[in-house]
This record gives structure tokens, sequence and C-alpha cells, in this order.
């Protein structure tokens, strides 16, 4: 028998991989998130009985540690399921250790993360030429503090495109923060519940996002993604370039 963490996807149940779907189907126990998982993904477990599709949010370690060690006695793959990938803000180093003491095997399947999911809803390149190459990933600190020396002051430093999870509830103070090293007119969207049908996307720049949010009832489930490519005004990509060559194209 197997623990395998899939990557749900962002919410749409048809952004999950082929993969994952497949051994959710296998799956005879299923453990989900039910905080941010879309419940329509359930209706791939076939395989597992009522039972035995739990909610994660109910349990906690001891209890999934027991869930665990009966799919061992029993035989009995597990599914694992996690909003988006698991590799981001997902809790499962504290399971896979769990599973290290068991001697329960298990892989990492991975899922489209909602930082994907909302640049895609903004239909946006996170990445454009001669503005910016990199990408913050980060969040505000909150139950679970952030070390000091990723505070945000210290990681804005280079202004990268700035992606921000679990952090929309102090959205005024970052705000305040970014103002530091970004300039006043960088474009900031907040996407939330991307890939939903409920899904939201509000606008603006460092000086208005904080009244745009305050016209919405918006305090989580939301990214907040700052930075000089949201205006688009960039240069093009040389990998289209006609002058440009490259592994598959010659320079005509
Ligand atoms: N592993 C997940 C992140 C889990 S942390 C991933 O890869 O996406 C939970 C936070 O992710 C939320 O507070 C929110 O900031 C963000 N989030 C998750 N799903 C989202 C969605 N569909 N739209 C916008 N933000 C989302």
């Amino acid at each position: 028998m197997k623990v395998s963490f899939i990557g749900a996807g962002p919410g749409d149940p048809k952004l999950i991989t082929i993969k994952g779907k497949e051994l959710i189907e296998r799956a005879e126990v299923v453990v989900y998130a039910g905080s941010l998982v879309n419940k329509d993904i359930l209706k791939y477990a076939t395989t597992a009985k009522p039972e035995d599709i739990h909610d994660s949010a109910g349990l906690n370690l001891e209890e999934m540690e027991d869930i665990f060690r009966k799919a061992k006695d029993d035989g009995h793959n597990v599914a694992r399921v996690h909003t988006g990938d698991p590799s981001i803000y997902g809790a499962i180093n504290e399971q896979m250790q769990v599973l290290d003491r068991l001697g329960i095997d298990y892989e990492v399947i991975p899922g489209v993360s909602s930082f994907q999911a909302a640049a895609a809803a903004l239909a946006q390149e996170l990445t454009l030429p001669e503005l910016c190459q990199t990408i913050t990933l980060t969040r505000a600190p909150g139950r679970t503090p952030v070390p000091d020396k990723e505070s945000l002051r210290e990681i804005i430093r280079t202004t990268p495109t700035l992606v921000l999870f679990l952090s929309v509830s102090k959205l005024n103070e970052i705000v305040e923060t970014l103002k530091e090293e970004y300039s006043d007119d960088t474009p900031v969207a907040v996407v939330y519940r991307a890939s939903w049908p409920d899904q939201k996307i509000v606008k603006g720049t460092l000086t208005t996002i904080v009244e745009e949010m305050a016209k919405t009832d918006i305090t989580k489930t939301a990214l907040i993604l700052v930075g000089e490519v949201l205006s688009k005004d960039a240069k093009a990509s040389l990998l289209y370039d006609k002058n440009f060559s490259h592994e598959y194209r010659a320079k005509k």
C-alpha cells in the first residue's frame, strides 16, 4: 500500500492531473482538505466507501496517523488530497514524518497551484523580458510565523513579481511596506477563488488597491499579485523574435 499526496489544483475539478484523478479513483481511502479542495473532486472517489472518505479539516495529526495505520493494516491505498500544489503551504512534511515512522511508502503528485490559476485568470505572464524575471512566492506572518530574515521588507529589495498567499486580510499593512521599495503606481491584482465559479478579480495600484478592496467583502482565499509585469507594458520576448535562433528554429 502507499499514500499518494495529490495536488487537487486550485478549485476547478478539471484542473487536477490525470495521474492524480486516477489515484483518487483507485484509492480505498481518501483524506481531503475540505476547507479548500472542491468537493466535486470527490466524485472521482469511486472505489472508497463513504465511511473511508475523510475531511482533514476536522482531524488532528494523531487522528490522521490512526487512518494511515489502519490503511496499512488493511492493505489499502490512501489518496491524500491537498489544495493547489502540495509543496506550497501544504503541511505535508509532518505527515511524511508520521509515515516514515510507520514505515509506510508515499509519493507526491504535483498540482496546479493557485498562483498559476490566478495568473491564468489575469491572462498574465509573470516573467517579462527586461522588466522582471523572478517570481517571489511568500506570505505575511500569521499563526505560522515568517523567519525575520524573510520579512517582506527584506525580500522586496529587488522588486520581484510578488505573489502573497494567506495574506489578503493584512493588505493595508502589506501595501505600506511595499511602497518602501515599489513605486506607488505599481500594479496590484487580488484574485479571489481563482478557477472557481465565483472567482473575482480586483485590480489597482499600490495607491488605489486598498480602496478598491474596501468595496468588496473579500477576506480570504485570495492571492495578492504585485509587480510591474502586470502593466503589460513590456518588451516582447526574444523567443519569437525573427533574429533569435534556437535549438528548434534556425535563424532566417
Ligand atoms: N497549496 C496551495 C496553497 C495553500 S495555502 C496552492 O498551491 O495554491 C492557502 C492559500 O492559498 C489561501 O489562503 C489563498 O491565499 C491561496 N489560495 C488557495 N486556493 C486559491 C484560489 N483558488 N484562488 C486564490 N487563492 C487561493
